[in-house]
């Protein structure tokens, strides 16, 4: 009897652990929505757009709603980076859907961060802290999808071989935008 007391009991603990694992995926998914929702909002989305096409101080726009609109981008992505770092997002999520915004965004982030430092903006030593890590990774991140070029490295393989077949990659190259 005390056995089946104590399997009981350890099912239980099982179960409740499962649950909480299952609720804290579906919380981790719903974040990755409402963050993805405001990066690709249209002003947002202008933000993105222009911070790619910035690569010398002079390209920074003058207007200070445009430079305001920078900021706030900036800080969006910093905030997804910081909810990726304590996983309150999916990382894997982040990383496949915005790998290739991020590496283009590198150069003007770079350029933005410097004019902000040399114009002594804030009392921040160093602006969008989380945003460097998070372009870093953003860097070495291969995708198994077309949108990167085959990585036949050892783990460039057994990744493709480990992703669900319907997903695997076709020989046929198809481009797309995000
Ligand atoms: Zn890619």
């Amino acid at each position: 009897m005390n056995l089946v007391a104590i399997i009981i009991a350890a099912l239980a603990v099982v179960v409740s652990l499962v649950t909480v694992f299952l609720q804290r995926r579906q919380e981790q998914r719903a974040a990755y929505r409402e963050i993805y929702t405001t990066l690709m909002s249209d002003d947002l989305h202008q933000g993105r757009w222009m911070i790619r096409k910035i690569s010398e101080a002079s390209d920074i726009p003058k207007d200070e709603l445009d430079v305001r609109l920078l900021y706030r981008t900036l800080g969006v992505f910093d905030n997804m980076a910081m909810f990726a770092r304590h996983k309150v997002v999916p990382v894997k999520w982040v990383l496949e859907v915005w790998h290739h915004p991020l590496k283009e965004m590198r150069k003007g982030v770079e350029t933005l961060r410097k004019n902000a430092k040399q114009r002594n903006e804030s009392s921040v030593a160093e602006p969008w802290p989380q945003l460097w890590i998070l372009i870093d990774k953003a860097e070495s991140y291969h995708s198994t999808l077309p949108c990167c070029p085959l990585d036949n490295s050892w783990r460039g393989r057994i990744r493709r071989l480990a992703a669900p077949s319907r997903w695997r990659r076709l020989r046929t190259r198809s481009g797309a935008a995000t």
